[in-house]
């Protein structure tokens, strides 16, 4: 079989298997053709010669397993965020483009901090920042990678999540780039750290439960627990506006993605708690994705 015969037949067995929600067949098929045969995508076209039967074999097998419903990021093991390409296993929630709006944000927040601090007169710092409920660790890497000035640190509960982070920051950033800890939010973190941070971005779940099954079927594959944001959807939420306060520095910032319909609710809850300056950043869909706001006046 040829390649440009490998990928009619991808298409087509997608095309036919999968819902129109569920992502492109196309590209599904395209990425794991250039995965098996060990060739960038883009590649695909100028090859026209026949396929080995054990590359064909492989590249069936991903097929098969994309129309059982299973995530091609899981299949591939990789996801592309921020142009970075991430390693994705079922221990972790796949990075979705909308979650680029919480690196976009936090990109902004800490801009608009240091520009602060400039008119204020305050000496240049490190400003250190936090990534709650990590999991791939697409947040805090693509954040470091950006703003290698910052002091990164990222924390999950699931150990599996965390040895898939360590994995990412080792491969795109050099080991040490990130400071890992385990611990269920704020939990397990040091006292010394209270009041250290500038700036503590999350992506924590955030679907209501009841909801979970109705979603596409690819979402069946990935952690529950990092999408189940109990009966309203807020339960992690509100855990983490409580408590953030006291782990942020005296300008620090809090940055949480959630869902459009949330955010009327979220934006009581912090003023419920004293926070200043609440801003919302939409998603490529237009969306209020990210909600911000700030414990200095
Ligand atoms: N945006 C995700 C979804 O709807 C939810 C992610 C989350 O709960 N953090 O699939």
């Amino acid at each position: 079989m040829t390649v440009r015969a490998a990928l009619t037949e991808g298409k087509a067995r997608l095309s036919h298997a999968l819902d129109r929600a569920a992502g492109s067949p196309a590209l599904d098929a395209e990425l794991f053709l250039a995965s098996v045969l060990g060739v960038e995508r883009s590649r695909l076209i100028i090859l026209d010669g026949e396929m080995e039967t054990e590359a064909i074999t492989r590249y069936r097998d991903c097929l098969a397993r994309r129309e059982a419903g299973e995530p091609a990021a899981y299949i591939l093991g990789r996801r592309e965020f921020r142009a970075l390409p991430f390693t994705v296993s079922p221990a972790v929630l796949i990075p979705r483009p909308d979650t680029e709006t919480l690196v976009e944000a936090a990109l902004d927040v800490l801009a608009a901090r240091e520009q602060r601090r400039r008119a204020a007169g305050d000496r240049p710092e490190t400003p250190r920042v936090l990534d709650l409920c990590t999991g791939s660790g697409a947040v805090i890497i693509s954040l470091k990678h950006e703003r290698p000035d910052i002091a990164a640190y990222a924390s999950d509960i699931a150990p599996e999540a965390l040895s898939v982070a360590r994995e990412n920051e080792r491969r795109l950033l050099g080991a040490g780039a990130v400071r890992f800890l385990q611990s269920d939010l704020f939990a397990g973190f040091p006292g010394e750290a209270r009041e250290g941070f500038a700036l503590i971005a999350a992506n924590p779940p955030y679907v209501e439960s009841a909801r979970i099954p109705r979603l596409q079927r690819e979402i069946l594959w990935e952690p529950r627990a990092a999408l189940d944001g109990g009966a309203d959807g807020l339960a992690l939420i509100r855990r983490i506006i409580a408590e953030a306060p006291s782990w942020l520095d005296g300008e620090g910032s809090l940055l949480l993605e959630a869902d459009s319909a949330q955010m009327p609710g979220i934006r009581a809850l912090l003023a419920e708690r004293g926070f200043f300056r609440v801003q919302t950043y939409r998603d490529l869909a237009g969306r209020e994705r990210v909600i911000a706001g700030g414990i200095k006046q």
